[in-house]
């Protein structure tokens, strides 16, 4: 063996603790806004959906917080995940680069999302909570909801937008093999689900709405709480684990890296690769380059403007200071559906208000492009919303080559794409194009 390219960690090596960025940033993050009064949110007000260990966390600033034993004890069962050397597509790219990828496709439900999914279940089981109510999109987060709830014991009740119900049935199938309760949104469960099939019953449905019924759902039913697997501040906490465990393979490796990558829909999974990075840069001076990648399409970051929004298009949450392309915008229906979201995650927008990352924003054929090249050289079939951030690494790479230098890449491949297959088609197939 002439370059080793897996780099693991014993089971003893999983974090203790996750880190929080809002303890290290030089300007306090802005607070969610009651958009009524725009005085910052009460903790009171949030336990009307959340339990209130997790609206504590939600507004910690903390720097570490310990991961109780029986989370640690389920994310045992995927982490720590591989970081893995592209040598083979370095090879192909003919470039001095190296190219690095932590792996979080390794998961029972595919994604990096059960390691909130987890703590969430976790939490919510601890205060009392019997069942959790949730929307999801294409199905990432529905599925890792179902799998981390029936380990702990809770009901799960899933509103699945309505398109992907009927054209992703595999997901909502994973959702029922783990115990949970699936209803296409709108449904009929809601007022305001019935509201909408009363007006359009052939209605599509959309994020937004499917968010409307799952809080609805929440307030009008005992022992109920509510479940999101992105953009909240203790969702990006959950997901330091992927940075932290980086840290140290990249150690392993004998590197440090030069650029670090992740994709952005809600931007948890960039957060949880970026943020101990994050640390390392203010903490030691180190000088990262930490670049976010989102659809060309749906960029709240590089178009969007940094204000006050809502996170849902009923606009029932709280005002959030988020880059956003506004609370109405309905982003075009490309493959990557976990990237189809109108907002960010307060941190990943306040991150880059202070210049600690970058954005930049990818149209979906060249990241199509990238998840084939990357599947044809490394094995692994990407999910399309992690194919961004191998585009923007691939680019990287290119420049070393032309530049004539070398750089150390590492980017999150944060979810496999074997059920994005249709996708894979339409582009296999010279149908996917971008509008
Ligand atoms: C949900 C999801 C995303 C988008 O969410 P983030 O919070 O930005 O990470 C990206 N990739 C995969 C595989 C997902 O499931």
């Amino acid at each position: 063996m002439s370059t080793p390219v897996r780099f693991t960690l014993p089971e003893s090596e999983l974090p203790r603790a996750w880190y929080n960025l809002q303890a290290d940033f030089s300007e306090p993050l802005p607070p969610p806004l009651n958009p009524g009064t725009r005085e910052p949110v009460s903790p009171e007000m949030m336990t009307a959906i959340f339990p209130e260990n997790l609206v504590e966390q939600e507004m910690s600033s903390e720097r570490y917080i310990e991961i109780p034993d029986p989370v640690r004890e389920i994310l045992a069962l995927w982490r720590p995940t591989p970081l893995l050397r592209a040598v083979r597509l370095e090879r192909a790219l003919n470039t001095p680069a190296h190219i690095y990828y932590k792996y979080e496709g390794g998961s029972p439900a595919g994604s990096h999302k059960p390691n909130t999914a987890v703590a969430q279940a976790f939490y919510n089981k601890e205060a009392g909570t019997k069942r959790l109510a949730t929307e999801t999109g294409a199905g990432q987060w529905g599925s890792s909801l179902a799998f981390a709830c029936k380990l702990f014991g809770l009901e799960c009740t899933v509103y699945m937008v309505k398109v992907s119900f009927h054209h992703k049935p595999y997901r909502g199938l994973m959702m029922q093999s783990w115990g949970a309760e699936v209803f296409a949104s709108p449904s009929d469960r809601t007022e305001y689900g019935r509201k909408v099939l009363a007006t359009d019953p052939d209605c599509p449905g959309s994020l937004g709405m499917a968010i409307s019924e799952a809080v609805e759902d929440t307030v009008t039913s005992k022992n109920t709480k509510y479940a999101l697997g992105s953009v909240l501040n203790h969702v990006c906490l959950h997901q330091s684990v992927i940075g932290e465990e980086a840290i140290k393979q990249m150690q392993l490796a004998g590197e440090e890296p030069d650029v670090i990558i992740g994709c952005i829909g809600g931007g948890s999974n960039f957060a949880g690769v970026a943020f101990p990075f994050i640390r390392e840069k203010l903490k030691h001076g180190r000088k990262y380059k930490i670049v976010a990648v989102e659809p060309s399409v749906c960029a709240s970051v590089t178009q969007g403007e940094l204000k006050y929004d809502f996170g849902d298009t009923a606009e029932m949450t709280p005002l959030l200071m988020m880059h956003t392309l506004g609370h109405g915008f309905i982003p075009p229906k490309i493959h990557a559906g976990g990237l189809r979201y109108h907002g960010m995650a307060p941190m990943v927008s306040h991150a880059v208000k202070l210049g600690l990352a970058d954005a930049v924003a990818y149209p979906q054929t060249r990241v199509f492009q990238a998840a084939v090249q990357f599947a044809r050289t490394e094995g692994i079939l990407p999910a399309p919303e992690p194919s961004h951030a191998i585009a923007a690494a691939i680019d990287e790479a290119i420049q070393c080559r032309e530049e004539g230098r070398k750089k150390v890449i590492l980017f999150n491949l944060c979810g496999h794409g074997m059920l994005d297959l249709a996708s894979y088609d339409a582009f296999l197939s010279g149908k996917l194009t971008d509008d």
